[in-house]
């Protein structure tokens, strides 16, 4: 079976198209500036590369425009839509309303427009190209996958905030955590690796990018992950402040001048290592900048690295133990200096690193922990397209 995958965002959509039985991605690209003008669709199918360029007024338009792509004699790759089984969408948030990925039927379409205001400019996203994509294609099974559901096993203790019981109950305050389906698919990529169960590893991945989470997992479940009620929590990102006191918070929108929104969309857009660096949110800037000698460059990447290793002990605390730490995502993946500096100083739970082999470029999965480390330190390039067709074909 053939299962495409649709992520959506308010003016964009990326697809892959991926066959199920070999899990080979048979075609992907995505469709830029839906609704602006200079409308644009990159498609790769048959190793070649193509560009539309074409007005998009709306999603409809856009996927549209991607089936016929699929169907391209050049980068084609299918004969006819019939040979999508079907569609699988990424959606950011859950809430509580959907514990794990759901078909679609009129009723989820209902409750997912409840989770709009938990993730006001991912999920209305998610279902306009959700919408789309029914309009398109009928007759073809559509599956909502939540970037939350790999945490809905956190136990009630991780998850609740200290606030008081009934706001959580009446208001759903609570953490919910993001990057699920990297921190799944990386987690059970390490066992595979270790040649282990699941259920046999304590496992703490570090999904490291722009945005970036921190997740404990015991016996292949999640019991406790760096972000909360959204992605704002947790280590200082790129241009999220990650978790701060909230008395902070109030004081310095009063000081600023600000109101609420406008305080959280500062803390979302221009605090993190770009705040404190002043320079950049991305890490290679940050690199050359403390490599010539920018003080404050050398700061953003200290506490980057600071906060992320608190989470990695404070989660071996959480599960009794530490067999393995998975690094992932654009900085996880690509960042040496970022992966030593969270490594240092947890020789005492067993980490050692082999900043040799640590240093080096190595496709696919990485051992870079040396060879009798009881803490075994992997790089493992994450695939959140993959478990979303997986957690598809599985629901049909
Ligand atoms: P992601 O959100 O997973 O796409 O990660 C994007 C981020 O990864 C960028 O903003 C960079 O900060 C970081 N990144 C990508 N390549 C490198 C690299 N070679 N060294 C350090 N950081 C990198």
């Amino acid at each position: 079976m053939k299962i495409l995958v649709v992520n959506a965002g308010s003016s964009s959509l990326k697809y892959q198209l991926i066959d199920m039985e070999t899990e080979a991605v048979l075609a992907k690209g995505g469709v830029e500036r839906i609704g602006i003008e200079g409308s644009f669709l990159k498609a790769k199918g048959n190793g070649k590369e193509k560009v539309y360029t074409q007005d998009m007024p709306n999603h409809k338009i856009a996927i549209e425009l991607v089936i016929k792509a699929l169907q391209d004699g050049d980068i084609g790759v299918i004969k006819s839509m019939d040979e999508i089984g079907a569609v699988g969408h990424r959606v950011v948030a859950s809430g509580e309303y959907f514990k794990k990925p759901t078909l679609v039927t009129p009723e989820v379409r209902k409750t997912l427009e409840k989770t709009f205001e938990l993730a006001p400019l991912h999920n209305p996203a998610a279902a306009t190209g959700l919408s789309a994509c029914i309009e398109v294609m009928p007759e073809t099974p559509m599956a909502l996958v939540f970037d939350t559901s790999f945490h809905q096993t956190m136990p009630e203790k991780a998850y609740m905030f200290g606030i008081k019981y009934e706001d959580y109950k009446e208001y759903g305050v609570r953490k919910y955590g993001a990057h699920g389906t990297s921190h799944k698919f990386v987690s059970q990529e390490a066992a595979k690796y270790l040649g282990k169960k699941p259920e046999d590893l304590k496992i703490v991945t570090c999904h490291l990018g722009n945005g970036s989470s921190i997740s404990a997992v015991d016996g292949g479940k999640c019991v406790d992950t760096s972000m909360g009620f959204t992605p704002l929590d947790g280590v200082l990102m790129g241009t999220r402040s990650g978790c701060i006191d909230a008395s902070a918070v109030e004081f310095l929108a009063r000081k600023k001048g600000l109101n609420a929104a406008d305080t959280v969309t500062y803390l979302n857009k221009q605090c993190g290592v770009a705040g404190i660096s002043g320079v950049s949110s991305d890490f290679r800037d940050l690199d050359n900048g403390a490599k010539e000698g920018n003080a404050r460059c050398a700061l953003a990447l200290d506490m980057f690295a600071y906060q992320t290793k608190k989470f990695v002990g404070s989660y071996a605390a959480a599960m009794g133990g530490l067999d393995c730490i998975v690094f992932t995502a654009g900085i996880g993946e690509n960042s040496p200096n970022v992966r030593e500096g969270i490594c240092e100083g947890l020789e005492f739970l067993g980490v050692r690193l082999d900043k040799e082999e640590n240093g080096k470029r190595v496709d696919g999965i990485h051992e870079v922990s040396v060879k009798n480390s009881s803490v075994k330190v992997l790089v493992i390039p994450t695939n959140e397209e993959l478990v979303i067709a997986r957690e598809t074909a599985q629901l049909l």
